[in-house]
C-alpha cells in the first residue's frame, strides 16, 4: 500500500459517511464527522474525519485540513471538559508503513490517564462495548 494510490470508496469510514455502517457519533457538520473509535486505545478515544474523500493528509486540500484541525481542537477541548484526562494525544498516520490502517484521512484524539496504560494502535485491541461508547459520546457532545 503506497502513500499515493486511488481513493477506495469501500473503506470503512467512507461506508460510515454514507450511512452504510453504524458509528457512535460525537459531532457532525457540513465538513467533518466525529465518532468514537471502536477499538479504543483509551477511554474516550475519538476520531475526526473530513467528509471530502482523501486517503491521507498529504492528499487533503489545505482548506479541508484547516477545518479538520479546527474541529479537532474543539472536540479535544470537549473531551478534556467531559472526561478530565491527564493529557491528550493527537495522532494522524499517513500510509501503512506509518501505521495507517483505514485509508480515509482521520485524526485520533486519545485521552491519557496517568494511572492507565495506553492500548495498542490500529484496531488490534478489544472492541469496546457500544453502550459504554454511547455514554462517552453523549458526555463529549454535551460539551460542544
Ligand atoms: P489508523 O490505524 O488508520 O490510524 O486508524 C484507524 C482507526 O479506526 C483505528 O484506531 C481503529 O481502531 C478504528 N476503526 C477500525 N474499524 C473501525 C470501525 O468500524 N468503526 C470505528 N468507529 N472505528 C474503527
Amino acid at each position: 500500500m503506497t502513500l499515493h494510490a486511488p481513493y477506495d470508496s469501500d473503506n470503512i469510514f467512507a461506508k460510515i459517511l454514507r450511512g452504510e455502517m453504524p458509528c457512535v457519533k460525537v459531532f457532525e457538520d457540513d465538513n467533518i464527522l466525529s465518532f468514537m473509535d471502536v477499538f479504543p486505545q483509551s477511554e474516550g478515544h475519538t476520531l475526526v474525519i473530513p467528509k471530502a474523500p482523501s486517503r491521507n493528509l498529504l492528499e487533503t486540500n489545505a482548506k479541508d485540513i484547516g477545518r479538520l484541525f479546527g474541529s479537532v481542537q474543539r472536540i479535544a477541548k470537549a473531551v478534556e471538559t467531559a472526561l478530565k484526562p491527564d493529557g491528550i494525544i493527537i495522532t494522524q498516520f499517513n500510509g501503512a508503513p506509518a501505521g495507517q490502517t483505514v485509508f480515509h484521512t482521520h485524526v485520533h484524539i486519545i485521552p491519557r490517564y496517568e494511572s492507565k496504560a495506553l492500548g495498542a494502535h490500529g484496531g488490534t485491541g478489544e472492541m469496546a462495548d457500544m453502550g459504554m461508547l454511547q455514554e462517552l459520546a453523549t458526555k463529549i457532545s454535551a460539551e460542544l
